[in-house]
């Protein structure tokens, strides 16, 4: 297929559009490069999604399996603020964010600067074009690869090739499916295949932000020598009569007729016929025909159109963000977006707090409240320990008394202070706690235990308990 990307154009549509994908593609690159310290023996990879390990790290937390309703959670509120999008402003999703938009406009910018720098040579342009383009889907699958595996020795793994087959297969479809979509596929992706649009005419009202065409205002359509119709150059269009054109001088008439009977007259509307409106539409679409299934709401039509109005010294706005009657939103808060904005606020929020609340140790204590007084002067107290740890890998915990002077703590029946945890396993042990004898010792005196993952050092719970002196019992 010859390299045919639609027109550049320049704008502030142009301005949002650009300033929006390079924060979506920062999200994409840049967090698998974070690092985050859990200790020897742990990955340090701020974000991973450790498949084998069946665990999602996130900094200083860990999901897994049980945590699957947080990411439910996450999913319907993410999909319930997409609803609200597209009931206030259409397709703004697709035009703006979609994974296929940005890879697709990416692409587009390589041919415009093949074009622009190799002139003259369609061949060398093609073959330009498609080696810079396979380049990019090949970084895209490497980042993609990146969200599951050590970022930072993936690449040496890669090309000395030592890395695990899976890893060379993962590379070769994301990049022949990146090349496919964006490179060959393109809007046909957007109009046949893609589901979204289909689903979304339930969402979208005729109080919905929509890319519209003026045509009131813009036609009859003719080209720039025609004279243009009076009633657009009064202070008030939509008050004045077409004086003097067939025979409607001084009715009240609608924009329609005006145009109708504009035509009659030789005149033209606002719309010059450049074509530039569709010259710049990723998806091909004439925007002048109406509201269409092809249009995703990019706004590139707005920018240049008001291009060519600035250039005509005619206000601008001929293509513009409105309703699909052309009149001006009424209400952003209806009863459908007040729906899916409180069902995103509620599940969001859940997931939040959920996340926020997050702790794969369950860890309860029950002390025995009965002081044994040593042969040697010492006192002993025992607890009953039981412990959970919702993890992914065996993990050895180190338990700390700390808050008293002395406190020697051990499991009974060994001198260790360890406890090795399955994941999931209920671990149940007594544990003894032990003060040397002192004067100060009186009453019951609180004091923490503190669990501790011995491979990381990190603190995995504390709890307040209290020690009891001999004759304290309660
Ligand atoms: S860019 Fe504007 S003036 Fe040119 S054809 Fe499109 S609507 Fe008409
Ligand atoms: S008509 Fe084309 S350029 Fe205009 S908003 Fe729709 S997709 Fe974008």
């Amino acid at each position: 297929m010859a390299c045919s990307p639609p027109n550049a154009v320049t704008g502030r549509i142009r301005r949002i559009k650009d300033i929006t994908a390079a924060i979506l593609l920062a999200l994409f690159i840049f967090p698998p490069f974070l690092r985050w310290d859990r200790g020897p023996g742990a990955p340090s990879q701020a974000i991973l999604c450790d498949i084998p390990g069946r665990r999602l790290l996130v900094f200083g937390g860990e999901f897994i399996l049980r945590d699957l309703p947080i990411l439910l959670a996450i999913l319907i509120g993410c999909t319930a603020l997409l609803f609200l999008v597209s009931a206030v402003a259409g397709r703004i999703w697709c035009g703006f964010a979609c994974p296929q938009t940005l890879w697709v406009d990416i692409f587009f910018r390589v041919e415009r600067f093949m074009k622009r720098h190799l002139r003259g040579n369609p061949l060398l342009i093609e073959h330009a074009s498609r080696a810079v383009q396979l380049l990019i889907s090949a970084l895209t699958a490497f980042i993609f690869l990146c969200w599951f595996q050590d970022s930072w020795s993936l690449p040496a793994l890669l090309l000395t090739g030592t890395a695990p087959p899976a890893d060379y297969i993962s590379l070769l479809i994301g990049a022949i499916t990146t090349m496919l979509l964006a490179a060959h596929v393109r809007e046909r992706f957007c109009i046949n295949m893609c589901p979204w649009p289909r689903f979304q005419v339930a969402f979208v009202d005729e109080q919905s932000l929509v890319v519209t065409y003026d045509s009131g205002r813009g036609e009859p359509r003719g080209k720039k020598r025609l004279p243009l119709r009076p009633d657009l150059l009064a202070p008030n269009p939509l008050a004045f009569a077409l004086d003097g054109v067939a025979g409607m001088a001084n009715a009240p008439v609608s924009r329609d007729l005006i145009a109708m009977a504009a035509m009659e007259a030789g005149l033209r509307g606002d719309c010059v016929d450049c074509t530039r409106c569709t010259a710049v539409c990723p998806t091909n679409v004439d925007i002048r025909q109406g509201l269409q299934i092809g249009c995703i709401g990019c706004g590139l039509c707005v920018d240049a159109c008001n291009d060519v109005m600035k250039k005509l010294d005619r206000p601008l706005s001929l293509i513009r963000f409105s309703t699909e009657s052309g009149a001006p939103v009424k209400a952003f808060v209806r009863a459908k977006t007040i729906v899916f904005a409180s069902l995103a606020v509620v599940s969001l929020g859940a997931a939040g707090f959920a996340v926020t609340h997050h702790d794969n140790t369950e860890f309860t204590l029950e002390p025995d409240r009965t002081p044994i007084s040593l042969a040697n002067g010492d006192v002993r107290n025992d607890y009953q320990l039981h412990l959970s740890l919702h993890g992914s890998q065996d993990t050895r915990v180190s338990i700390e008394a700390i808050g008293l002077p002395g406190l020697q703590p051990r499991i009974a029946g060994t001198e260790a202070a360890t406890i090795d945890a399955a994941p999931d396993e209920d671990v149940q042990e007594r544990l003894v706690v032990t003060a040397p004898a002192s004067d100060h010792l009186q009453g019951r005196a609180p004091f923490v235990f503190r669990l501790i993952n011995d491979a990381t050092g990190k603190i995995l719970a504390t709890r307040q308990t209290f020690f009891w002196a001999p004759g304290s019992e309660q």
